[in-house]
């Protein structure tokens, strides 16, 4: 069978960056005591109230086709939630249910891109970005950052490769490098789109994870309404991975059109799983603090154990459940330095090459597994390196 450009262009045949993350796995399924610091994916499990939520749902009998662009009451719930978080009205039909922030993504390319346009998007970056947009046909453009500023954007980078371009995709808090971008950073992003015609995709999924700073929405900005689409999700905030429900915040007449993608492709989320949401959003903030509490906590342990080395530059980490270490004090790229870890002392942590070249030299280490596991690897990981730079 002849496969598409489209498809076969998704990760360009080259490596998808997971390599140590799959070694660990194989490790561990034959035995080996691993730690993995690898994923975004919580350790503290989904709130068993949410859990209880969705099956009562399903047992009244909610299994049957939802509607499309999401049920009303959780679209208002959203809504309500992002009008509450930045002050810009927003109603239900600003809003698309979808199965979570990467199909949220994925919607936003094809809303914006014909064959061959440009879209920028900023590195360090959430894996899946390039291979998103190009799935779209359209060619993915990285705009750097330098890990001396913490990988915060300097608009001017952006202004350099603008001319042409169709969209800018962003995140803030950011995965992997922990940067929260300032109001001023946002300010500048916003004029080089509103100079050059380009929409704004601002991905917000870890909006509730914010340790130091403050979390701002560029669409919150002057003129940015309606050239901005924000991806929120269920995951992170309230530890609902699995659960696969998120969404797109846009001009209605964005949204409308959208909801034709999603009848072609997912047909919606879930009945029982949308009012499992609408009750977790519906419950105060006393969730998504509890689930927040767990980072923010080991993101102090951290820094506490990694203030005495010399050979590890921790990235302040400003948000988000991770840490981006810089040791390019070792002389090894970000990949070997994770092979060897993982090899001499068992834990794996991901490459910054796997997040684009902004982070070589680099590791992140999501800070998921329980408190005193995580001390324990953090100080390995100091002596190891330590002992690189001997
Ligand atoms: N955006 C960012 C920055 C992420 O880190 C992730 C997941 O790791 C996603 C989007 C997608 O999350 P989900 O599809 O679970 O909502």
């Amino acid at each position: 069978m002849k496969l598409s450009n489209r498809l076969l262009n998704i990760t360009q045949g080259g490596s998808d960056g997971w390599e140590v993350f799959y070694q660990a796995r194989e490790m561990k399924n034959s035995g080996v005591d691993v730690l993995e610091l690898t994923i975004g994916e919580h350790d503290k499990k989904t709130d068993p109230s949410i859990i209880s939520a969705m099956d009562a749902s399903a047992r009244a009998g909610n299994t049957g086709y939802a509607i499309v662009p999401g049920w009303r009451g959780l679209r208002e719930a959203i809504a309500a939630r992002v009008e509450k978080q930045t002050g810009v009205p927003t109603t239900y039909e600003n809003v698309l249910v979808t199965t979570g922030g990467q199909a949220a993504l994925f919607a936003c390319n094809v809303a914006l891109h014909d064959e061959g346009d440009v879209a920028l998007y900023c590195d360090p970056y959430y894996a899946t970005y390039p291979g998103g947009i190009r799935a779209t046909g359209a060619r993915a453009v990285a705009v750097p950052t330098r890990s001396s500023l913490n990988f915060q954007p300097e608009p001017g980078e952006i202004e350099k490769r603008a001319e042409g371009a169709k969209s800018l995709l962003i995140n803030t808090p950011n995965n992997p490098s922990g940067v929260v971008y300032s109001r001023e950073t946002l300010e500048g992003i916003a004029r080089v789109c509103k100079r050059h015609d380009i929409t704004l995709v601002s991905d917000e999924v870890y909006d509730t994870q914010v340790w130091e700073g403050e979390h701002f929405s560029p669409r919150a900005l002057p003129g940015m309404i309606e050239r901005t689409l924000v991806v929120g999700s269920m995951s992170k905030s309230y530890a609902m991975t699995g659960f696969r429900v998120g969404w797109i915040i846009g001009p209605e007449h964005v949204i409308k059109n959208l909801i034709n993608l999603s009848t072609v492709t997912t047909y919606g989320v879930p009945g029982f799983i949308q009012e499992a949401a609408y009750f977790a959003l519906t419950q105060g903030d006393g969730i998504e603090v509890s689930v927040a509490e767990v980072f923010r906590h080991r993101r102090g342990l951290a820094r506490e154990v990694l203030a005495g080395s010399n050979a590890i530059r921790l990235i302040p980490s400003q948000g988000a459940m991770y840490l981006m270490l810089d040791i390019r004090a070792t002389g090894l790229s970000g990949q070997g330095f994770a092979h060897r870890l993982l090899d001499e002392e068992n834990i794996a942590v991901m490459p910054g090459e796997s997040f684009g070249a902004s982070t070589a030299g680099h590791v992140r280490v999501a800070m998921t597994i329980d408190d005193d596991l995580f001390v324990d690897a953090l100080r390995r990981i100091v002596s190891f390196t330590e002992k690189q730079v001997e």
